[in-house]
Order: C-alpha cells, then structure tokens, then sequence
C-alpha cells in the first residue's frame, strides 16, 4: 500500500489538557489537525483529580502563587516563565468556564470554590465534581474541538518520527490505524504528555510512553531536565497498572500513613509528618518498603468526610475491595509528573524551526526541579494559549519534502515486547525511582542498552520507552547532588554549583 500524505496547516499531536487547547485555538488562524494515539479522552488530564491552581480567591495574588512555585522549584525555574503562568493563570481559566467547565462554586456566594494543597500558602485549586477536574476539563476542551468545522480529529494516529525538510520540522509520520502516512504542515506542535509508563509503578495512563521525548530526541531537539521526575507517595497499591492516585487532600484531611506494624513513621521524618513534601513523603514510604513492610493510608476517622469530598477515590477503592471508611488503604509511591522535556522559549518554540511543544513533554521552566501540585494543568492552558497565537504567524512551508516510501512495521511477536516493556519499567522502578546512586545508575545504563538491542521489529513504542529511560539515566548519573524530585544516596544533598544549571541533552 502506497503512503498516504496530508496536508495541514496547523498539525497538533496529542487530546490531553495542551493539545485540546492549541487546537480550539488555533483553528481561530487556520485549519489544523489534531492526531491522538487512541481515542481523545485517552490522556493524562481525563485523570487529573485535583485540580487547577490560580490565584482568584481574596486575599490571594499571582505574586504569591508566583513565590510558592519558585519555592517549590528549589531554585531551577525559570523566573519569567513562572511570571507568565501566575499572570495569565486566572485567565484561562475563567476562559475555560466560560467554555462550559462547570467547576464547583460555594453556594452562597456562587464563586469558584477554592481548595487548598500542600506548599500553596492560600487556597487557590479549582476543582470540578469534588475530585474530577481533569475529566470535566478534558469533557470542555473535547466539546469546543469536535464542534469546530476547521478541525479535523483523527484518532488511532499514532507519531513515530517528525518529517525533518531543510532543517526544519515539515510534519510527521503516522501509522493511522496501520497505514502508513505522512503529515505536512506548516507548523507542528507536540502534546504528547509525559512518560510515567517507563515505571513499573505509575499513575500515568498507559498512553504516557514517553513518545514525545524520544521522538523530539532523534530529531535532534534540544531537551532539559529529564532527571526531575516527581514520583507522588501515595498510590493505591495494586498489581494494576496504571495504578490509582489516592490524591494528597486526603492526607490534608487528615488520613495518616502507618506502616503494618501500625507505627506512624512520618513524625520522625519531618516537622509536617504526612503533609511534608511529596519527595520526602515518596522516600520515607520506599525506605519502609525496602525494609520489607507495606505501607496504608489510615482515612478510617474521615468516614462520612470521606465520601461528600472523594466520591471519585472513595468508588475507586471500593470498585477494588476496599472501603477507606473502615479499612486502611494500601499505597506506594509512583511515578507521576516528568519536570523535564522539550526546552521551549515563552510562546512553546523548540530549539527545530515550525515545531513547538506544550504541555507535560515540554520544558518551559515553570516547575524547575519540582512540580507544585496543580500547576500542571494551569500550565497546559497558559502555554498552549501563547503556542497557538505564536503559530499564526509562521509563514507556510517554502517546500514540501519529496515523498518516500515506507511502511508500519507490523509488530511481529507482542509477547515479547510486552516483556521487554516489563523489564524497563523494573529496571526504572528499582535503579532510577525514587532513590538513585551511581552503581544503580550504571547498571540502568546497561541492562536498558541490552534491553533495547533485543527489542523485537515492529516494537516502536517499547524503543520510545527505551530511549526516554535512557534520558532520564543519562541525565540523573550527570546531577551529582539531590534536588527536587531527584535524590542520589551518595549524593544526599543539593549543591551550590548546581544551583540554577541544567542538563541538557
Ligand atoms: C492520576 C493523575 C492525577 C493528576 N492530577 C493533577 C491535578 O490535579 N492537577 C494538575 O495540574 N495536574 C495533575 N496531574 C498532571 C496532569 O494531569 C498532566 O500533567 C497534564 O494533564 C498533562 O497534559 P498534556 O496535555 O501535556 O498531556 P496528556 O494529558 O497526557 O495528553 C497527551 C496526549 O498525547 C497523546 N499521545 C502521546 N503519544 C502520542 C503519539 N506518539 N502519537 C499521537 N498521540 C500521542 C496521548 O494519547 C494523549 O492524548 C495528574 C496526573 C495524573 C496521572
């Protein structure tokens, strides 16, 4: 079958919070063309459950939203991206209720109900349906794209590489359900999320393979940070994957975490016990794991606080056996956020001509070393707002790049990619999670490099997964300090002359 080529303006690659947005927007200068890997509500934002930070509420400021961000940071974010995130914040997201979100109002007053998370010093997290605010964004974004006639959706359309034309980015290649094809564009924007599926335990929908990474990496781009990975403490501990988040406000509430000798480890940890930083919470929960016992979130005197605030958590669990109102709740610690990615300027432009990148894949500064809770899908919007307006002004391609042909490599044995798949995620999990060392490292290294010599033909989403593992290993074995999400043994704290400096790769 010969390959089949479309042409677009505006090509967007990915359905989560950053590619719904581009594409709504940008279809205000052009026709554009969103592609996504399965159907649209398959991303990382249908499962967000906190919600949005924004500085709206009294009392509150984008200066102290900026202040906690860049605290949170721990000094690697970029000041001015952090500026444009608190600033235009409140913005989108009145623009994004005014679309249809129906977040959660006080019923008094009728305004936006604001909740609080750990290391924000005011309330300012929108939500919608208590703990669903990711699929009401999604069900909004969803909404606005399907309805407009200057967009095209093509499900199923999976990237494997961008068409690379006279230095410049002219598109990409697709399987689009099999079938070999190639998108031109003017301009591409990749909104491929993030990579938490290269964990053996994760919160990341399956989807997360990391492909925007790998495929940015073999064209040459230019990314940053890989080695800051935020991994969340409290997981509902499963043999599923990817596992369920059990969301910090419960702990908020004042759920506990006890270990099953039924001790209360985080008093000894830190001044705020459960409520301490998500790294510290992450490492003291797989320090008792390593001395071989099981970790349980005790929510039990919540009980009817339980499930008028979690209904989403509480049918979750219960859906599994477990009824957090009378018995504990068994959680681990799983990757969950990709700090790094894609370095872009202020308007989402990579280092490659006529391609952008927004959202989670990409780098823009505004986490640095560590994600503050909810700032994610704030930055999702504000970034892909400025990506879209940036993109109208990119003159058309000069050339299109000559036709060849190629075909989808049909994958021969499923089997052992889904073992090859097993094995990276084991390797991460156990020498690039949560606690890192240069032997650790190294020994990633080598058996990812022995992994992805095996892989089987056709096994491209495994190699996108080898090769964002081997980012991440590249660039944890160069940090040689501890900071933010990343934490070496034998480097346990963070040092001056890495303050401020990124690795790039
Ligand atoms: C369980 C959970 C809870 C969370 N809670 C919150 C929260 O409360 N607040 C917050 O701010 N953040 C939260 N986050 C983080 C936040 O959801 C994500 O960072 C954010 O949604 C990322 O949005 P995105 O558009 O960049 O990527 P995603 O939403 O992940 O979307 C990526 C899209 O790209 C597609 N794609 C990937 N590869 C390809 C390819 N090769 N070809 C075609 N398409 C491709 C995927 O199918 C998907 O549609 C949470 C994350 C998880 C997993």
């Amino acid at each position: 079958m010969t390959v089949q080529r479309i042409r677009s303006r505006f090509l967007v690659v990915g359905s989560g919070v950053a590619g719904l947005h581009t594409a709504w927007r940008a279809s205000e200068f052009g026709d554009v063309l969103l592609l996504t890997k399965r159907s649209l509500f398959d991303s990382a934002t249908s499962y967000a459950q906190g919600g949005i930070a924004a500085a709206l509420g009294a009392g509150d400021s984008p200066e102290l939203h900026r202040r906690d961000t860049l605290a949170a940071g721990a000094a690697l974010c970029d000041a001015a991206a952090v500026e444009v995130l608190v600033e235009e914040g409140p913005a989108r997201v009145r623009e994004l209720q005014a679309a249809g979100a129906e977040f959660d109002l006080e019923s008094d007053t009728g305004r936006l109900m604001l909740g609080r998370e750990a290391a924000h010093s005011r309330k300012r997290i929108v939500h919608a349906h208590g703990d669903q605010t990711g699929a009401e964004v999604a069900r909004t974004l969803v909404n606005r794209v399907r309805r407009h006639p200057r967009i095209k959706v093509i499900e199923k359309a999976r990237v494997l590489d961008l068409l690379l034309h006279r230095g410049e980015c002219a598109g990409v290649r697709a399987s689009v359900r099999g079938h070999a094809t190639e998108i031109v564009a003017d301009v591409t924007v990749l909104a491929t999320g993030g990579c938490g599926q290269v964990y053996r335990h994760t919160t990341n929908p399956v989807v997360a393979t990391g492909d925007g990474y790998a495929i940015a990496h073999r064209a040459g781009v230019t990314l940053a940070d890989m080695e800051f990975v935020q991994f969340h403490p409290t997981a509902l501990d499963t043999p599923e994957n990817p596992l369920a988040l059990i969301s910090e406000a419960v702990r908020g509430e004042g759920a506990t975490l006890v270990n099953d000798a039924g001790v209360r480890f985080m008093r000894k940890q830190h001044r705020m016990a459960e409520l301490a930083p998500r790294d510290i919470v992450a490492r003291a929960i797989a320090r008792e794991q390593r001395a071989g016992r099981h970790v349980f979130l005790d929510a039990r005197k919540l009980s009817r606080v339980f499930s008028r605030r979690f209904p989403g958590i509480l049918s979750l669990c219960l859906a599994r056996g477990i009824d957090p109102r009378r018995d504990l709740i068994p959680v681990t610690p799983a990757a969950h956020y990709m700090m790094g990615g894609i370095v872009t300027d202020l308007r989402g432009r990579s280092s490659l001509d006529r391609l952008h990148a927004v959202g989670e894949v990409s780098c823009t500064g505004v986490h640095g070393a560590n994600r503050l809770a909810s700032n994610s899908l704030l930055e999702g919007l504000v970034f892909a707002e400025r990506a879209a307006r940036d993109i109208a002004n990119v003159d058309p391609l000069r050339s299109a790049p000559r036709k060849r042909e190629w075909r989808v490599t049909a994958l021969e044995d499923r089997g052992a990619a889904q073992v090859s798949a097993d094995l990276i995620r084991e390797i991460m999990w156990r020498d690039v999670g949560v606690v890192r060392s240069a032997s650790g490292l190294r020994s990633a290294r080598q058996r990812l490099r022995d992994v992805g010599a095996r892989l089987p033909e056709g096994a491209t989403e495994e190699e996108n997964l080898v090769q964002t593992a081997q980012l991440i290993v590249e660039a944890a074995l160069r940090r040689k300090e501890s900071r933010g999400g990343h934490y070496r043994s034998d480097y346990p704290r963070a040092k001056g002359i890495w303050r401020g400096r990124h690795i790039e790769l």
